[in-house]
């Protein structure tokens, strides 16, 4: 069987059992395995779909959304599969490998001040939200607050989990942004057994974990926007991470096991082997590494990209590009 479209590859991502010592049994999701590089392929297929059933997005449309990276990625590649034109505002904060992905699936991307708080104009929610008010037949997802997004989840990922673990599963921790992927998932999870508990991992400055809050560097996470899209009564705890903890984590998971995550995977592994010392071996608990290491060589190991300066010896094939620290 050949897929007609990659959009037909998102979800089903495979679960990998790692080896940690830990008592409970403790499983990965993969979903850097999704065609876009991470987890929000998901929702950010169903909030689109969505729309075009509802008529809110129309061909020759525009799609317009705030993402510091991800969603914004994976709505480059589905609006390019699907022909729309795409804007991204991002946050300062972002990675620039994300940008240079963005612009590769030919979005156009503004890069907007890492403020403190939303209120500031130059945020990048606000000045996504103005666009869209703005340009004629541009609609913006809003993951924030958009139900489709939790929704994705809900159908998916939480069926999966359930599916994959045979009803075993009894935890569940996975990074907090938008919120949307401990909310549905908790929700599917909770409705097959409600004892199922469901972590999120939030960036310790955040608006929602903190009572000064402060522009941070982690990214993926951070509850910097609570909405409909929280759904708190299926979250049993939301746990702070900072960023030397999950920037420490994502670089030991990678040069002492071979495993180059992102920066929430490397936040959701150090609170779940601190969470394991107090769970037992009857516990199964569920990671989700939404995304892949390689999208944050430069700022979590500052590897810098740039051009080689090496002359052509005669015949011999040029190396273009060398990695220096
Ligand atoms: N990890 C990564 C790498 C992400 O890109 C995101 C989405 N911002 C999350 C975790 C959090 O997911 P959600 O928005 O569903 O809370």
């Amino acid at each position: 069987m050949a897929y007609k479209t990659v959009l037909e590859m998102i979800g089903n991502t495979p679960l990998m059992r790692l080896d940690f010592g830990t008592k409970p049994t403790l499983l990965a999701k993969l979903e850097y395995l999704n065609p876009g590089g991470s987890i929000k392929d998901r929702c950010a297929l169903y909030m689109i779909e969505e729309a075009e059933r509802e008529g809110k997005l129309k061909p020759g449309g525009t799609i317009v959304e705030a993402s510091s990276g991800n969603q914004g990625i994976s709505l480059a590649m589905i609006g390019k599969i699907k022909g729309y034109r795409v804007i991204i505002t991002a946050p300062d904060r972002t990675a620039p490998e994300k940008l240079a992905v963005l612009k590769a699936y030919g979005a156009e991307v503004h890069v907007c001040p890492n403020t403190d708080t939303h209120d500031d104009p130059r945020n990048y929610h606000t000045f996504a939200e103005y666009m869209a008010r703005t340009i004629p037949g541009a609609y913006m997802p809003n993951q924030y607050f958009n139900k489709a997004n939790p929704q994705a989840h809900y159908l998916s990922t939480g069926p999966e989990i359930w599916e994959q673990t045979e009803g075993t599963v009894t935890h569940v921790i996975c990074g907090a942004g938008s919120c949307g992927t401990m909310s549905g998932i908790g929700r599917a999870l909770k409705e097959r057994n409600p004892a199922i508990k469901i972590i999120g991992v939030d960036a310790a400055t955040s608006m929602y974990s903190s009572k000064e809050p402060k522009a941070y560097n982690v990214e993926g996470l951070g509850i910097d926007v609570i909405s409909d899209t929280f759904d708190q009564k299926v979250v049993d705890e939301i746990l702070p991470i900072t960023d030397a903890d999950a920037f420490n984590m994502v670089r030991k998971l990678s040069l002492q096991y071979g495993y180059l995550y992102g920066i929430s995977t490397g936040a959701v592994m150090h609170i779940a082997l601190e969470y394991a010392k107090n769970l037992t071996e009857k516990d199964v608990v569920v990671v989700i590494f939404a995304d892949s290491g390689r999208n944050y060589l430069s700022k979590v190991f500052g590897y810098e990209i740039k051009k080689a300066e090496v002359s052509a010896i005669q015949g011999a094939p040029v190396p273009t590009h060398v990695i220096s620290e």
